[in-house]
């Protein structure tokens, strides 16, 4: 068996959003777990529309998803030459034809048809006129009348299409320069793509594509096409995946997200890259359209937060950190222990970074709110906080064992129980009455930290 070969192709002419990206995960993921190779073209033709900036996006954003491409990128615009021999291919075959009408003809022919509730197809009234020289022209592919071109797609199943349905297609525009339908045949052809995964929105172009592929007695590919997703909404089109790395998503957990957008396996919700490697099939992509929910999204950051080691965190969360305005280097010894005692909670780097940021501001930074210390730090709070510094200034090895003990023993001496005490120190750590358990705050915070934070409370202004 031939090994396998799919692409991705997008046009650089916006950002890769969820739906791209999926299309791309889908292709790699059939790639990978078949052995074979997955490749990137980026289809460039459409030089008023396509930007270097958008390449350079669609490129970094696959490159943080961890969708590695096999060979070097096709770029569709420096292959005018193979497009321009496959054209003269088709001409001299007589399997094209010059259409003259104008547009403004065929916008009329369009209203006509719109008018009598018909759908418009192009009625082939310049097949077999006599050349015209000088008048501006584009080519038609000829298509067949009769019959019909099936689909067997590997998601969709038999798609029929009547070829009378069908109508003789443009190619190729006036100046010579080859459209979408005829460059992708010839392009999929030469880097010989096997399996062409794509959205669902391309089927109507499929029927005319292996038409084109039968002209030139090219191999046919198979085809998929994806179920659409729905929900994608503008707002959510122009959203980049860049967006939700700069929202504090893992990419793990994007790609984890748009797996399921159509694609299942029993009834599980969180797969690793190896997982989904090793459990994709397209043949186990649903027909039916997979609606966005973004908290499902979330929810799975957060599985993802949760399985991720302390270390990865910690240099994933430092630039969250000085995002939010606490300069963190990510080998920082503290870092990863301070992810460790959060990672269960936060749903996202933004919310991590929210959460640990209190270890890494200065004791003296911490802010406690009137109202918050109204709660926490009044009545005998602050005496017992003090009391609590002097307990833990003789723990010697700074360890959870030593800490507790040492606070456990404050207590019975002075008859209260933990909780009596644990949230005034958590205030008086954190500057709020949330935050991480009582000794793994103190363990990371280190001893000084913790000595000076619980007197600052006790001798701050609370009521
Ligand atoms: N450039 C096309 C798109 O972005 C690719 C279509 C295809 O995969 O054939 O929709």
């Amino acid at each position: 068996m031939t090994p396998i070969r799919v692409r991705f192709a997008p046009s650089p002419t916006g950002v890769l959003h969820l739906g791209g990206a999926r299309t791309a995960l889908f292709n790699y993921l059939l790639a990978r777990h078949e052995g074979g190779r997955f490749l990137l073209r980026i289809e460039d033709t459409d030089k008023e529309r396509s930007t270097d900036e958008s390449t350079r996006a669609i490129i970094d954003d696959l490159t943080w998803l961890g969708m590695s491409w096999d060979e070097e990128p096709v770029f569709q615009s420096k292959r005018i030459e193979r497009h321009r021999a496959a054209l003269d291919r088709l001409v001299s075959d007589r399997r094209v034809y010059k259409c003259y009408c104008t547009p403004e003809e065929r916008e009329e022919a369009r209203k006509r048809a719109e008018a009598e509730k018909r759908t418009y197809l192009y009625d082939g009234r310049c097949d077999g006129l006599p050349d015209r020289p000088g008048a501006p022209f584009v080519w038609r592919f000829r298509m067949p009348k009769e019959g019909e071109t099936v689909v067997d797609d590997l998601v969709q199943g038999q798609v029929v299409t009547p070829n009378a349905e069908i109508e003789d297609l443009v190619i190729a525009r006036s100046d010579g320069s080859p459209l979408y339908n005829f460059v992708v045949v010839v392009d999929d052809a030469d880097m010989g793509i096997t399996h062409v995964i794509r959205g669902k929105d391309h089927l109507t172009n499929t029927p005319k594509q292996i038409q084109i592929y039968r002209a030139l007695g090219l191999p046919e590919p198979r085809f998929g096409h994806l179920p659409l997703i729905l929900g994608l909404s503008k707002r959510l089109r122009s959203a980049g995946i860049s967006s939700y790395k700069e929202q504090g998503y893992l990419p793990e957990a994007v790609n984890n997200y748009i797996a399921r957008l159509g694609w299942s396996h029993g009834d599980e919700e969180v797969f690793t890259h190896d997982d989904l490697v090793a459990k994709f099939r397209i043949e186990d992509v649903n027909r039916s359209e997979g609606a966005l929910n973004l908290e499902k999204m979330e929810w799975l950051n957060q599985q993802h937060l949760q399985m991720s080691p302390p270390e990865k965190l910690a240099s994933l969360v430092a630039p969250f950190l000085s995002a939010a305005g606490v300069a963190v280097d990510s080998a920082h010894p503290r870092l990863a222990p301070a992810c460790e005692t959060r990672r269960q909670k936060a749903r996202s780097l933004v919310e991590l970074a929210t959460e640990i940021r209190f270890y890494f501001v200065p004791d003296e930074a911490i802010a406690i709110a009137s109202d918050v210390a109204a709660k926490h730090l009044a009545g005998e709070a602050k005496a017992r906080l003090l009391g609590l510094a002097g307990a833990l200034e003789a723990v010697g090895t700074w360890e959870t064992a030593a800490v507790e003990a040492a606070t456990n023993r404050f207590c019975e001496a002075k008859g209260l129980k933990l909780k009596e005490i644990a949230q005034s120190a958590r205030v008086a750590f954190t500057g709020s009455a949330t935050g991480p358990g009582l000794f793994e705050t103190m363990i990371v915070l280190g001893k000084r930290s913790t000595l000076a934070r619980l007197k600052r409370a006790a001798g701050s202004s609370a009521p």
